[in-house]
């Protein structure tokens, strides 16, 4: 029910005194000429509407959700504690430098671990979220190669197993983009990128691990292609979980990277909220970056680099966040930094164990911190999809695995467990597993069925897609 459906007319709640001082309405034509649809209800009738709300919606504090590609961890709620100090929180973006230096001093601290985890030289914080680095990153090797009056350079290459986000990010800078299919195992097909390089390159994008789960061993001789044929390497670091720590991207060769903090630096994600998508590059890109960056001079002075691009954000971007994932940082320390890696990776490897028998991966051997099931065979047998397995996860109130991406593989769930899940969860969730593939082998009907204990039960999606109803008829 909405909460225009709730309340009586004339029903309402004072929070505002009575006005006290003289009324100036708008001009006579600008005044509206039918009253507003407002909800009446009362503080009591709200409250219990958006508690209704929230109870529905299903979050990380809700249970297990391994959306692959997203690193849904626990975010511990320390962050939300330090995020709220009025020092941090009240304070204003004009606001003289001499009275935040303690908050150019988090911001300056965060370029420096976060440098030091990337293997890069500087880094921005203006970008809000991965998406809008990529975008950033991918401006700086323009100006980069502008700079020297290379101006042939037009292409960037991007694998098939790429995130959407890094063609779409390609394109919105004015380039155009190379796909180059995946080897056999997954990883980048070396005769094919020594095909697509050359005088026209302006960079490669790229993933390591790739979203397969998979770690590239070829990466040294992937960046030496690209860098032989005059182009830069940019490193997609949205999910930095399986290698943070453990190695770093510069020194497999990339010049910039973007890292989402509001993934692998337990901020929370999405919900329209804000996120974090930090640039890092090495030194020859440093007098590009956007924004200003802060120096350590007398104190703390903000100044923009020499041959900046410009702004891409307001101010020095999602402030708060970069507390939140400095917070993380503190507590996990240098121990603990790879250690949350290695257990990532752990999780992935133990959950893809338990299931390989009855499930078809995607591909064979160690994964990182994240793997791709590839229901193609169950459907041929069974008739049930990967759509039908991962609607059937919600009846059991967990969320299900990213589904259909990457494109290239047919039927795919992709599972991210994350580090901070225990085993008894994974356990359960491969016992859930388990029994819905022996569900699909002898009953296939009722998964077609589900969900049946949700909210909401199974949608017509195409119609949702086509028909989508987004208006209240009043
Ligand atoms: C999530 C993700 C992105 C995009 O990040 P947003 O913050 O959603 O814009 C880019 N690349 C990869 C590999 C990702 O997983």
């Amino acid at each position: 029910m909405l909460i225009f459906e709730k309340g009586q007319e004339g029903r309402m709640m004072t929070i505002l005194p009575e006005c006290d001082v003289p009324v100036s309405l708008p001009e006579e034509g600008s005044l509206r000429k039918k009253s507003m649809h407002l909800p009446q209800v009362s503080e009591n009738d709200i409250s219990r509407h958006y508690t209704e709300i929230a109870k529905k919606a299903y979050g990380v504090n809700d249970g297990f959700y391994p959306l692959g590609s997203c690193t849904m961890k626990y975010n511990p709620k320390i962050n939300e504690d330090t995020a709220a100090l009025p020092g941090f929180k009240q304070i204003h973006p004009l606001q003289p430098e001499h009275t935040v230096q303690g908050c150019m001093e988090v911001l300056k601290t965060a370029e420096q671990y976060l440098c030091e985890i990337t293997g890069m030289s500087r880094m921005t914080f203006q970008p809000a979220a991965g998406a809008h680095g990529e975008f950033t990153g991918l401006l700086l090797i323009k100006a980069y190669h502008e700079s020297r009056g290379d101006n042939k350079r037009t292409k960037i290459i991007v694998p098939d197993s790429a995130h959407g986000t890094n063609p779409a990010s390609a394109t919105m800078v004015g380039y155009s983009v190379i796909s180059i299919p995946s080897a056999e195992d997954g990883g980048v097909d070396l005769e094919e990128l020594k095909k697509a390089v050359g005088e026209d390159t302006a960079g490669l994008m790229l993933t390591n691990p790739n979203t397969l789960g998979l770690f590239d061993r070829n990466i040294l001789e992937i960046t030496k292609i690209v860098h032989e044929a005059g182009g830069l390497n940019y490193y997609d670091g949205a999910n930095l979980n399986a290698v943070m720590g453990m190695i770093r991207p510069g020194d497999m060769g990339f010049d910039v990277v973007h890292l989402n903090l509001h993934k692998t630096f337990s901020t929370p994600h999405g919900g329209g909220g804000p996120g974090s998508g930090p640039v890092g590059c090495k030194d020859l890109l440093a007098e590009f970056l956007p924004g200003s960056m802060v120096e350590e001079e007398e104190g703390y002075v903000f100044k923009h680099p020499a041959h900046t691009i410009g702004q891409v954000k307001s101010f020095y971007g999602n402030f708060l966040i970069v507390v939140r994932a400095m917070t993380y940082l503190f507590m996990l320390g240098k121990e603990g930094v790879p250690e949350a890696s290695k257990h990532a990776v752990l999780n992935a490897n133990y959950m893809m164990a338990q299931l390989k028998d009855v499930y078809d991966m995607a591909y064979q051997g160690p994964c990182m911190h994240e793997f791709v099931m590839s229901l193609a065979r169950l459907k041929k047998e069974t008739g049930v999809s990967a759509m039908d397995i991962a609607k059937g996860l919600l009846d059991y109130g967990i969320h299900p695995p990213t589904m259909y991406f990457p494109l290239i593989v047919p039927e795919a769930l992709m599972a991210e467990p994350t580090e901070t899940e225990s085993k008894e969860t994974l356990d359960k969730v491969i016992a859930v597993l388990r029994s819905l593939h022996e569900t699909a082998m002898t009953n296939p009907e009722t998964l077609h069925q589900a969900p049946i204990h949700t909210p909401v039960t199974r949608l017509d999606e195409v119609r949702a897609a086509r028909n989508p109803k987004l208006k209240h008829e009043f």
